[in-house]
């Protein structure tokens, strides 16, 4: 290792200022010496997920095994948590312990991930952590967005060689499509989920609807049981119902379209993807590959593990879903029900709609849906080249088929 290596245990390098794009969630690449990559490794441009599955995974998706048409390639799926659940994790730490892991086992010189900025909790600060003791500050959700392959270039000139990155889809998707070019010895990829993210500054708006006092709230999760749970500074905790959330005070463009339209919920070109929607209150593990297994094999019996469950039926969801979104033209589902049926159908969804892997299926297949309306009315040039087979085939069900010039031909 070079005399550069950081010497703190969690490091925030100074970055390269971004170059603007359309559709961009500024994963970190366009900060680098050579931007230009962006035409070959975004997300929103021209992917290639049969490609980069084949080289990560050694195999593309294969439509008829188990669940991997919505998910994409795993060898093992599990409903998991660690016993000793971490404080301040965003659901049992199992992401943060993984690395945590990796550095103890000196498997990794360092590994790129996201820390809170010091003065603002919610805000995703990249960082380069070196200790396993700094992944502590690593854990918990943020809205936002933050460069994090912008780090790949420090870590280099650190002289790491193994790495291992924390990140959400549309950062895996670039780093899996340059990964050859960096020269590294080992590479791990702990993906997380992701859908409906922000910028920070919309997410501040959002606290401040659902709180008189939103500085006090230091969690907030979409549960799988149709809630969003807040944590406040003072211990207590709050559940509201998502038919009670004030979505219709939001902006139409609150969530950018990039966040409306991309294409990987479930982060399938991770080694190992550690989630919730499918854990039914517990995680929910996707391990893809063999490293994914060395991954999920360094926590030893830290770790409980069972079988994913499934129950109700999500067709009907994903249609209301598709029906509202058409209504919104554009903007947010708005749900025209009246207050006192909100309360009525609130509770019952827990009890009536798609649980476990039924609600993952739905919430993929709700995302493939949005994709197609949003980017056919917003951004319709782009379909051709940014919207996978793979994604035409989760809405064809619903009726949803490709017009004339959206769809590659092959
Ligand atoms: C914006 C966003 C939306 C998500 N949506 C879903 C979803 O719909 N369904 C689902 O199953 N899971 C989703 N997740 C993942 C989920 O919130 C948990 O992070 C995941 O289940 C891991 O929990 P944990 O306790 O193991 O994580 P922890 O051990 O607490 O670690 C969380 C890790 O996430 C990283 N992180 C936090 N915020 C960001 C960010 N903005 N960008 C990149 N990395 C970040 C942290 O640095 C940390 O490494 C989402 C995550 C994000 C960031
Ligand atoms: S590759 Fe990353 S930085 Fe480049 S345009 Fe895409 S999201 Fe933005
Ligand atoms: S929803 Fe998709 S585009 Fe938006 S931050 Fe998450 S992975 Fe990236």
């Amino acid at each position: 290792m070079t005399s550069l290596a950081y010497s703190s245990p969690v490091f925030a390098p100074p970055l390269r200022p971004a170059v603007p794009r359309n559709l961009c969630t500024d994963c970190g690449l366009s900060r680098s010496a050579t931007p230009k990559l962006c035409g070959q490794a975004c997300q929103f441009i021209q992917p290639d997920y049969p490609a980069l599955e084949a080289r990560v995974h050694g195999r593309v998706r294969e439509p008829a095994r188990g669940d991997e048409r919505f998910f994409g390639p795993y060898r093992q799926m599990f409903r998991a948590s660690l016993k000793s659940p971490r404080p301040g994790a965003q659901w049992s730490g199992i992401t943060t312990r993984l690395a945590e892991r990796l550095l103890e086992t000196g498997a990794v010189d360092a590994v790129l991930t996201m820390a809170p900025d010091p003065d603002d909790k919610w805000r995703p600060v990249p960082v380069l952590v070196t200790k396993p003791e700094g992944m502590a500050q690593a854990r918990g959700m943020r809205m936002g967005y933050a460069p994090l392959l912008a780090l790949l270039e420090p870590a280099r000139d650190a002289g790491y060689k193994k790495l291992a990155i924390i990140g959400i889809p549309c950062q895996v998707y670039a780093l899996r499509a340059i990964e050859t070019e960096l020269g590294l010895e080992r590479l791990y990829v702990i993906g997380t989920p992701c859908s409906d993210n922000t910028t920070t500054e919309n997410f501040h708006h959002f606290l401040s609807l659902l709180s008189d006092t939103p500085e006090r709230i230091n969690y907030l999760e979409f549960l799988p049981d149709y809630h969003v749970e807040l944590r406040f500074t003072d211990g207590s905790r709050q559940r509201i119902p998502f038919l009670k959330l004030p979505i219709s005070q939001l902006a139409p463009d609150f969530f950018p379209l990039t966040c409306r339209t991309c294409v990987d919920y479930t982060n399938a070109l991770s080694d190992i993807t550690v989630g919730y929607m499918a854990g039914q209150g517990a995680q929910w593990l996707l391990v893809r590959n063999e490293r994914g297994e060395e991954l999920l094999g360094l926590l030893g019996d830290e770790i409980t593990l069972a079988a994913p469950a499934s129950a109700g039926k999500r067709a009907g969801a994903v249609r209301g879903f598709m029906a509202n979104t058409r209504l919104a033209a554009g903007g947010l589902p708005l749900r025209r029900m009246p207050g006192f049926m909100r309360g009525i159908v609130g509770w019952l969804m827990p009890r009536i709609g798609p649980r476990g892997l039924e609600f993952a299926r739905a919430r993929v297949e709700m995302k493939a849906v949005e994709t197609i309306l949003h980017l056919r009315r917003m951004a319709r040039p782009r379909m051709k080249t940014m919207v996978p087979d793979h994604v035409w085939q989760l809405v064809a069900p619903y009726g949803l088929v490709s017009e004339d010039g959206e769809r590659k031909t092959h």
